[in-house]
């Protein structure tokens, strides 16, 4: 089987901030890490190597320093590690980002599997994955908690779909991508000996000619449909906490309990 894993290479923080002057996170002084659910991603695919043999290529769009991203992911089992990286794709929103990374699967040929996380936890949109299967005419399946089946020779996969509401069974002919949530499974360490035969191995770097088909008007910020007006934090709430006590707690709790029918919440 050929699978591809897609993953980004994110700043190392929940308190993302933000440039009031160009609306661009900072990302000055913030360590980099895998994005998180991409981590998922890159087990799933060593895992399904494993059952069904083939190869496992990681790719990742980004600054020269997301190679640390991939040899993080060569580490961990996979194959091959290929950094897009040119400034012809700075500034990309998530459609460009998908068209790039799309452009970059179709290079490797037929594939079988691609794997994303469910989002990056910088930029949150979530869109990435299905928009790579919309530019290569993949079957999207979202929010992949199981892979319940998958069959090379009949061309099919089942997988259950972690939902809001409770979990779903979907089923969808190859090849697929997927996005994977945290509770798929449970990501290997990486080990010294792949570590080692990452930097042995190298990651390739394809700019926007190495990309065949690549149209320059669909790259980066010039090709990106998405205007960002503006960026903020939203201010912090602000309330007036009541505390309710007393000698015992179930008369703290009746005091509560009054107040809320009081309100009209119960
Ligand atoms: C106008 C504009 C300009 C921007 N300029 C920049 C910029 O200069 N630099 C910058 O870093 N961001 C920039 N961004 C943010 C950028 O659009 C998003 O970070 C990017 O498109 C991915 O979207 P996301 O983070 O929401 O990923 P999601 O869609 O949430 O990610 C889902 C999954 O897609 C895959 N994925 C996502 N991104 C990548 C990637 N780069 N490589 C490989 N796999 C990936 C991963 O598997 C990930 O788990 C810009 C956004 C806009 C709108």
């Amino acid at each position: 089987m050929n699978i591809i894993v897609c993953l980004k290479q994110v700043p190392n923080t929940a308190d993302v901030r933000i440039d009031p002057e160009t609306n661009t996170l900072i990302r000055e002084g913030i360590p980099n890490i895998v994005n998180p659910f991409d981590l998922y991603a890159i087990e799933e695919g060593v895992r399904l190597r494993e059952e069904f043999g083939g190869r496992v290529t990681a790719i990742s769009m980004g600054p020269p320093q997301a190679a640390e991203a991939l040899r993080e992911a060569m580490g961990m089992g996979v194959d091959e590690g290929i950094l897009l990286s040119d400034r012809a794709f700075a500034g990309s929103d998530s459609w460009a980002t998908s068209y790039t990374l799309a452009l970059a699967i179709r290079k490797l040929g037929a594939c079988d599997v691609v794997l994303c996380g469910k989002q990056a936890i910088d930029g949150d949109t979530g869109q990435v994955g299905p928009g790579i299967a919309r530019q290569l005419g993949l079957t999207p399946l979202t929010y992949v908690f199981r892979i319940h089946s998958l069959d090379p020779e009949a061309g099919k996969i089942v997988v259950e779909r972690l939902l809001e509401e409770g979990r779903e069974l979907a089923e969808g002919n190859l090849p697929a991508l997927l996005t994977v949530v945290k509770d798929i499974n449970q990501p290997r360490a990486a080990t010294l000996y792949d570590l080692r035969r990452s930097f042995r191995v190298g990651i390739r770097t394809w700019k926007a000619s190495d990309l065949p088909g690549a149209d320059p008007a669909n790259l980066g910020l010039s090709g990106s449909p998405t205007q960002v007006v503006r960026i903020f934090s939203p201010p912090g709430r602000k309330g007036s906490p009541e505390i309710f006590s007393g000698e015992r707690v179930e008369a703290a709790a009746s005091l509560l309990a009054d107040r809320l029918l009081a309100e009209h919440v119960l």
